[in-house]
Parts: structure tokens; sequence; C-alpha cells
């Protein structure tokens, strides 16, 4: 059995059944049945349903963002945004089915197109930190593309996504084409990478297991796309304009209080205006509110766990300066927003993923120092550059090894453009107008004329 806590007050929310293997292996031989039948459906009806699927969680907003903020501890204005998104990828998603177009290439003797087919049953495991819209990342476009899914969910955070598996079916979709089975990562998630039935996995959690998943995966040559950890840099030059780079700072990395990947955790300032900055950022980071996530007005809620809590605790030790925030006392899993100064550039908490509110601030003297610095950690996540000089912003944009950059803002994720990561932060892309092809082979076919 998983136990599903409240993270702000650690009460039980709900006591789910954990998969096993034989589950997994009952829930692949159902998918395998319902996708031959949906593949088979008319591109119309596909789409048809699954607007009727967006339709029904919009509907389900609000039931569905409480029930984020009890096992997530999610504030209330972010998990509606979150049961939003789903409804959102959906609705994307749906408008690929009809546009999923192969090519028509000139060859002499004949006829050459390609043919863009389903994988069949895909295994998707999701983590923790945004449990609706990570899901739905993947089961939307392979959905889409022809596709049945079985998601694993994180053993906190399962749910949402039951919630969302019971909505598909109310929708119409198909039994068994859309499948959530809770577990455990090393039972329920190891049998789905294992399974010779499932075509793809679409994993996103930690770079550790990542790296297990990929080698499992190998034995199969499973296709596979990984969205892992990220250390993502906040580069800010002296010509930017640094009111406005101090006040975007500290919701950078703190929403989701930290537990996300594309935090702008790394915080790199040019050495002539850092004093300026720290004097700006101090009280941003001392104003913001933490408490009651369904309190309208709380800016950051408590961490997912007290293993969580445990963890960030272990990075930020006694002898560290810096800024520290305001956090609950009692129960619950509260850190309040903490900045790190005078840190080494390669310390713990300067270069490995905390996964909580808390960034280091580094200064460095030009461009090239920068650029150095933002690329000293071994992942490429995302990123946000802040200056007023167009060519820099550019050269800066080059050089960072990073998949989503942002300059002078920190937006990063739109379900209608790409999202991955470079190097240790995962290996292939979501979202975005190739969405549904991550979920397809390229077939070709050439038909001769001569015969
Ligand atoms: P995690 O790796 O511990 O777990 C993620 C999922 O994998 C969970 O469902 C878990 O049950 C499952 N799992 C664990 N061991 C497994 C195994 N041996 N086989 C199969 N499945 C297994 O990560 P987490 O702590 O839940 O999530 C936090 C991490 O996710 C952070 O590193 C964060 O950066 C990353 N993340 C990345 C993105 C991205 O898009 N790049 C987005 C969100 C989170």
């Amino acid at each position: 059995m998983l136990q599903v806590l409240n993270p702000a007050t650690e009460e039980l929310v709900a006591t789910v059944p954990a998969a096993t293997p034989a589950d997994i292996d009952a829930a692949v031989a159902r998918a395998t049945v319902a996708q031959r039948g949906w593949a088979a459906a008319a591109p119309a009806d596909r789409a048809r349903l699954l607007r009727r699927f967006a339709v029904v969680v919009d509907e389900h907003v609000e039931e569905l963002a409480h029930l984020e903020v009890a096992e997530a501890g999610h504030t209330i204005g972010n998990a509606r945004w979150e049961a939003g998104n789903v409804r959102d990828l959906l609705d994307f998603a749906a408008g690929g089915v009809e546009r999923l177009n192969g090519r028509q290439i000139p060859v002499a003797g004949g006829l050459d197109v390609t043919i863009l087919e389903p994988l069949g049953v895909v295994g998707v495991i999701a983590p923790w930190n945004f449990p609706m819209p990570i899901a739905a990342w993947a089961t939307a476009p392979a959905l889409a593309a022809g596709n049945a899914v079985i998601l694993k969910p994180a053993e906190t955070t399962p749910l949402t996504a039951l919630r969302l598996a019971a909505l598909a079916l109310e929708a119409g979709l198909p039994e068994g084409l859309f499948q959530v089975l809770p577990g455990t990562g090393p039972v329920a998630g190891n049998a789905l990478v294992e399974h010779p039935g499932i075509a793809k996995i679409v994993f996103t959690g930690s770079t550790r297991v990542g790296k297990s998943i990929m080698a499992k995966c190998a034995d199969q040559v499973k296709r596979l796309t990984l969205e892992l950890g990220g250390k993502s840099p906040n580069i800010v030059f002296a010509d930017a304009d640094i009111e406005a780079a101090a006040a975007a700072a500290p919701m950078s990395f703190l929403d989701n209080s930290g537990q996300d990947c594309c935090a702008r955790t790394r915080i790199l300032v040019q050495r002539s205006a850092y004093d300026r900055f720290l004097e700006l950022l101090t009280p941003a980071i001392e104003e913001i509110v933490v408490g009651d996530p369904l309190d309208e007005r709380t800016q950051m809620g408590p961490l997912i766990s007290r293993a969580q809590l445990d963890r960030v605790r272990s990075y930020v030790t006694e002898d560290l300066k810096g800024i520290r925030g305001k956090a609950p006392e009692g129960p619950g899993f509260w850190f309040p927003p903490t900045v790190l100064t005078d840190v080494p550039e390669d310390a713990p908490c300067a270069v490995e993923e905390v996964f909580g509110p808390v960034a280091v601030v580094l200064p460095f003297d030009d461009e090239a120092d920068a650029i150095r610095l933002a690329n000293a950690t071994e992942y490429g996540l995302s990123g946000s550059i802040w200056t007023r000089d167009v060519g820099r912003a550019l050269r800066a944009s080059r050089a960072v090894r990073a998949g989503n950059l942002s300059v002078n803002s920190h937006s990063s994720v739109r379900y209608w453009t790409p999202f991955g990561g470079y190097r240790q932060s995962g290996l292939g892309r979501e979202l975005g107008p190739d969405a549904l092809t991550a979920f397809t082979e390229t077939k070709n076919v050439f038909i001769s004329t001569e015969a």
C-alpha cells in the first residue's frame, strides 16, 4: 500500500494499492488490445474523443486542483494552472491527430512515401513535483499519435493521475487505452521498463534513476525519452535592468518550493552589479509568503516529504552565509526560501540539484567567465540571461549548453514549444510542434510504377 500524506499537515490523505509486476502484465495485455482498435479508428474520431477528454478535464479543474494541493502541497493558484495545463495539452494534441503527415519523396520509377505509425503501448513514469502536467506531456501526444498509455505516477502523488484515468473513461476513451497504475519505482516502474510489450518509456525524474532505466532499455533497444535533473543558471549582466532581474529572481527558483527541474538555482551576477543585486534581492526573499497552500496569497508551500526536507537540509549547513526567508513552524515539511552567498564555485550546493527553495549567488567577471560558470555542471536543462545588449543575449543564448533558455524573463515551458535537456538533463524532446512524432516510427514505402 502507498500512503499519501498532505505535505502541509502530515495528515494521511489516502492509501492506494501498489501495482505488482502481475498487475503491469495484465495492464499491458489490456492496452495492447485497446491500442489496436484506437490506431485503426478514423483520425477525426480519435481527435474528437481527445477533445472531449479535454472538456471533461476542464469541468473538473477545481476538483483536480484541490487533489493536487492535498497530495503535493502546491499552492492553489499553481494547482489550478496545472489542471488547466492538462486540458490544454489534450486540446493541442487533439489538433495534431489529423496533421500527423508523412512525406512524399521524389524517386525514379515509382512513388516514395513515409508513414508515421504508432509505437504501440507507451509506459510513462512520472515524478511527484508536477504530477499532472508531466504525466500529460507524454500521455496526450502518445494517445494522439495512436498509442495506448500506461502511466505509473510517483509513490507520493498517485491521486490526480487516478482521477485523470477515470475522467478519460467518462469522456468515452476506450477501456484499457489510458491506464494508471500507482506503485513503487523498483517494482511497478521497473516492470514497465522490462516488459517486452512496452514499446517506449518516457521517464521524468532524477538523473540517477534515468541512467539505470536507459541501461535497461538498451537490452530491448526500447525507445526512450528522458527528462532529468537540472541546476540552471540565471545570468545577470551588469548592463541588465538590475531592478527587474532582482525582482524576478526569487520565484524563478522558489516556485513549487524549488522542486522544479528548471529552477534557476545558480544566480550568476556580474561583479560590478553584485552588491546592488544582493541589496535588492534580500528584501524580496524575506517577503516571500510561505504557508497554507490553500490561501490565495501564499507564494510557496511545503516540500513534498520528510525525505525531501532532510535532503534539502543536508545542503544548507550552519556555516553557510546567506539570505533566509520565513517558513511556518510545526507539522508539515517546511523550509524557508534561502540564498547562499560566498560559496565556492564547486561546492555541492552550487553544482548539485538540491530540489528545494535554495539558490546560490556567484559573481563573475566578464561574458566568457559567465558562460564558463553557466556550463560548469553536468546538467543542461534551462537558464536565463539578463542583459540590455541584444548581441550579448544572442551570444550567450548560443553558448549556454541547455535546452530551454529565456532572455530577460524566466519562462521556459509552454506546451506548444519544444522542451528537453542537454547533457545529463535528458534525452529527446517533449511538447512543441513535433510532440506527436516522438511517439511514432517512420516507415518508408516505395511503390513501383514499372510493374
Ligand atoms: P525519481 O527518479 O526518484 O522518481 C521518478 C519516478 O521514477 C517515480 O515515479 C519513481 O517511482 C520512479 N522510479 C524510481 N526508481 C525506479 C526504477 N528503478 N525503475 C523505474 N522507475 C523508477 O525522481 P523524483 O524524486 O520523483 O523527481 C525529482 C526529479 O525529477 C528531479 O531530479 C527533477 O529535476 C526531475 N524532473 C525533471 C523534469 C524534466 O522535465 N527534465 C521535470 C520534473 C522533474
